[in-house]
Order: C-alpha cells, then sequence, then structure tokens
C-alpha cells in the first residue's frame, strides 16, 4: 500500500522562533503591567489567578502568531523557544509586579537586569506576604508553594500553545507556505465510514461517491487544507463528531479525529469539492 500520509520535514528554520520571541517579549511588557495592576487592586485571589494565567495565554499567543508568521517546521526547536519565552515572561511579571507593589519605589531597570536582586527581593516577599486569603496573611511556606505552582502553571501554558496551537500545521514546501485546516460546514452521514476511510488509506478517490448527508447526530465532518498557491497539496482530516447533553441539560459538541493528514489528488479535491456543492443544492432543495 501506497504512503499517502502528509508528514512534516520537520526543517528548522530560525526567522519563525525569532519572530514569535519578538512578539513574546513586545507583548509581555504592556501585558506585565496590565497584570500586576489588576492584581496588585483586585481583591479576590481567585480571579487574580485566572486574571495571571489569561496575562500569560496572550503572551504565549503572541508567540505562536509570531511563530507561524515564518517558516519553522521544526517542534523541538518550537518548544525551546517557547519554554525560554514561558521563563522570560514569569520573569517580567515578576519585576513588574514587584515594581508596583513597592509603588514604584524598586527600580524597574536595575530590577530587569539583575535576576539574583529578584530572586532575593521574592524570598523576602515570602516571608512577609501581602495579601489575605480567608482572613489570614497568606506568608511562608504557603506562599512559596503557592507561587510554585503558578510558575509551573506558566510554563505549562505555553507547553500547552506548543502541544496545540502549533501542533497540526500543514506547510506546502512548494510555496514554503502554512496552508490553512478548513472544516466543511456540512455533516456527513457516519454509515458509510468503513468505505470512506478503506478507499482514502488506499489513495482511491472512490469515498467522494459515497458521502451523504447526515440526518441526525453523530456524524462525520471532513476538514481539507488545499494550498491555494500550487493547488497541488491536498491534506484531508476526518472527524467523528456527536453532539451531547449533559446532566444539567447543556449541550456541546463531542469530537474524534479519525483519520489524519491523508494526502489526495488535486483531481480527487476538485470531485470532493463538486459533491459538496451538490450536496448542499440537495440540501436546499429539501427546505
Ligand atoms: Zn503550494
Amino acid at each position: 500500500m501506497q504512503d499517502n500520509t502528509y508528514r512534516s520535514t520537520g526543517s528548522f528554520h530560525p526567522g519563525g522562533v525569532a519572530l514569535g520571541l519578538a512578539l513574546a517579549i513586545v507583548a509581555m511588557f504592556p501585558v506585565s503591567f496590565i497584570y500586576a495592576y489588576a492584581v496588585r487592586y483586585i481583591p479576590f485571589v481567585y480571579i487574580n489567578f485566572l486574571i495571571s494565567f489569561g496575562a500569560v495565554f496572550a503572551v504565549a499567543g503572541a508567540y505562536t502568531f509570531g511563530e507561524s508568521l515564518g517558516r519553522n517546521r521544526s517542534r523541538a526547536a518550537s518548544l525551546i523557544a517557547m519554554l525560554l519565552a514561558g521563563a522570560l515572561t514569569l520573569f517580567v511579571f515578576w519585576v513588574t509586579f514587584l515594581y508596583v507593589l513597592s509603588e514604584g519605589k524598586l527600580e524597574y531597570l536595575k530590577m530587569l537586569t539583575d535576576p539574583g536582586y529578584v530572586v532575593d527581593l521574592i524570598k523576602e516577599l515570602v516571608k512577609v506576604g501581602w495579601f489575605t486569603l480567608k482572613r489570614s496573611q497568606v506568608k511562608g511556606t504557603a506562599y512559596g508553594v503557592m507561587l510554585a505552582v503558578e510558575a509551573v502553571a506558566y510554563i505549562g501554558i505555553f507547553v500547552f500553545a506548543w502541544w496545540t496551537f502549533l501542533k497540526e500545521r500543514v506547510f506546502c514546501e512548494k510555496c514554503q507556505k502554512w496552508v490553512a485546516r478548513e472544516r466543511v460546514a456540512m455533516y456527513f452521514d457516519l454509515a458509510p465510514l468503513e468505505g470512506i476511510a478503506s478507499a482514502l488509506a488506499a489513495g482511491s478517490d472512490a469515498w467522494v461517491d459515497q458521502l451523504r448527508l447526515a440526518d441526525a447526530t453523530p456524524s462525520l465532518q471532513i476538514e481539507l487544507a488545499s494550498c491555494p498557491g500550487c493547488h497541488e497539496l491536498h491534506v484531508v482530516d476526518l472527524i467523528h463528531t456527536q453532539d451531547v447533553v449533559d446532566k444539567d441539560g447543556n449541550p456541546s459538541t463531542e469530537e474524534k479525529v479519525l483519520m489524519s493528514n491523508i494526502l489526495i489528488h488535486g483531481a480527487t479535491a476538485a470531485r470532493f469539492q463538486q459533491r459538496v456543492d451538490q450536496l448542499r443544492a440537495e440540501f436546499a432543495a429539501r427546505a
């Protein structure tokens, strides 16, 4: 059987990583001030945690956006750069927070250029604490543990962003461009799934004729990444999707990827598009 799976080349390209780091650094300073003032002056510890995680997400998002403008396909290089961005974010957030907490009495530049000084300041702060939880001042070991958990969570957010946003991307080597995956806005019948999957795996285009509209959940959805530059690279994902209602009556959709990164020919992609148009017309006629 021929191998018709799309695989990234994994080539390292410093431009993308540098752009990601640059945007993360540009973002982390203003974001750190919003974070520090919010945490300092909003007296709800749990809201403060949410604000700090949201702020870290914003910086991780800036990195992700920057890297996607470049052409780096090396997952390892992405991870190293994101861990570095995470550590820098943690440090800058601390510097800004200490600056805000001291009401500007601590020198910002001195802290920024002297990590040892910042560590000493944090140790002092842990000893005395600065906020209360359940009417008692949080300090000492409890505060230290809280800060350690928070630091792990910060780095974790960057690893999460690496794992999700930067994971399954398609790159056209011919055009040297990223290709977006697009979800076809249509629910297909799951009944012929076996035939569809085996035709796709065998590199045949017979699966296109087996696509029908679904009448009920669960159903099949299709994602297609087609390079708009060369029209030669086409990558298909099959997704099992099911509408569910939890015990409180909240509806949601559960999704599971059944097959991913299947390469199809340009002619097959064109036939698929025709089939989608045809089904769409059928659906319109039915309504
Ligand atoms: Zn292309």
